[in-house]
């Protein structure tokens, strides 16, 4: 029997992480401030309680684990993150997680740790033209990410990496570039653009328009959550530190994602475009280094992973409207 922790447990991510590692036949131990809102986790252990209390940590990594992922951040899409309303708790909450999480990782002798960094981290400056931005490994310094997110993300790659280098930790870092799927954020506030613009396009009446952040022709690729759970796998397992672009490499604009959902939802959608935070002009995942480390790529377009977010995100704007109705 293998052992694993998931930090993070509650979260998108993680809710599917533990559900993938439970299907491979590990005993999982899920961890977080709030139990999955979608549906029971699958761990065996879950214990809810706060990663930046060095003595609950401590106790949640109380025996050997295989593999640790770490993945709880205080982060949310656009809106959380690049407002600048929620700065110092973004760097406060998750710098203190990951300090707390890899420190108890090496007093217990548990090596192997995924961290989930972001490509958030790339410096603003190579991400200025939307057809052509720059997001290779090797492109990170000098540093200049454009939010107190990707700062935090930085700093904590720097961390687990010190921790190889001085402690011999197996440290596993990956860069994600927008991860999606179903039973994710939708409508907290945290959701980010695929879901956000599900949700519109779910809640919209054929010929309405929606409302949409920026001009629209910013870029971005997305990658499907089977997807990127396939590769944290690999990387995790691999014997090669990282860090490196888990992503997709089909980008597309804001305004072409909108189609693509449209589509899918037979639907006639207008654009209006609003003042919004938008992050970067352009971004794109690189995949050259992993496709060379660990033989890996995205395995289906898009397009399809959309179809599959799209028919969960209108049955829970359907249930909504259900139970307003019921009230
Ligand atoms: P998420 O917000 O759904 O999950 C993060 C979880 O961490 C939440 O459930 C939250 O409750 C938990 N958490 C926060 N503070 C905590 C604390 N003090 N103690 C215990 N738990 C705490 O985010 P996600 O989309 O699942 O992302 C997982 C990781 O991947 C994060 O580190 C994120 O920064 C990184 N990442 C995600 C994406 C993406 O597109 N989803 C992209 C880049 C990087």
């Amino acid at each position: 029997m293998k052992y694993a922790l998931v930090c993070g447990a509650g979260g998108f991510i993680g809710h599917h992480l533990v559900r993938r590692l439970k299907a491979e036949g590990f005993w999982v131990r899920g961890v977080d401030l709030r139990f999955p809102r979608f549906g029971a986790s699958e761990a065996d252990d879950f214990v809810v309680g706060d990663l930046r209390q060095q003595g609950f940590v401590a106790s949640v990594v109380d025996r050997h684990f295989d593999e640790i992922y770490q993945l709880a951040a205080d982060m949310g899409g656009a809106g959380y993150i690049f407002t600048g309303e929620h700065d110092a708790d973004v760097m406060h909450n998750s710098a203190t997680i990951n300090l707390n999480v890899l420190d108890a990782a090496y007093r217990r002798n548990c090596r192997r740790i995924f961290y989930s960094s972001s490509a958030c981290m790339y410096p603003e400056y190579n991400q200025l033209d939307p057809d052509n931005p720059k997001c290779s490994e090797d492109s990170a310094y000098p540093a200049a990410p454009d939010s107190e997110y990707g700062w935090e993300k930085l700093f904590s790659e720097r961390l687990y990496l010190a921790y190889a280098r001085n402690h011999g930790m197996q440290v596993r870092i990956a860069r994600y570039h927008n991860i999606f799927g179903p039973q994710g954020s939708w409508n907290d506030g945290k959701e980010k653009a695929p879901a956000a613009i599900c949700r519109k396009i779910a809640e919209a009446f054929d010929g309405d328009a929606i409302e949409i952040w920026g001009d629209g022709r910013q870029t971005r690729s997305f990658l499907f959550i089977d997807e990127c759970l396939e590769a944290t796998l690999r990387l995790t397992r691999s014997n090669w530190t990282g860090p490196v672009n888990i992503g997709s490499e089909e980008m597309v604009t804001i305004d072409q994602l909108v189609d693509i959902v449209a589509d899918i939802a037979g639907k006639t959608v207008g654009k209006r475009h609003i003042a919004g935070p938008t992050g970067v002009r352009g971004r794109n995942s690189d995949n050259r280094l992993i496709r060379e480390r660990l033989g890996w790529a995205p395995s289906a377009p898009l397009r399809e992973g959309l179809a599959s977010t799209y028919a969960w995100i209108s049955r829970q704007v359907e249930g909504q409207h259900y139970s307003v109705a019921a009230e």
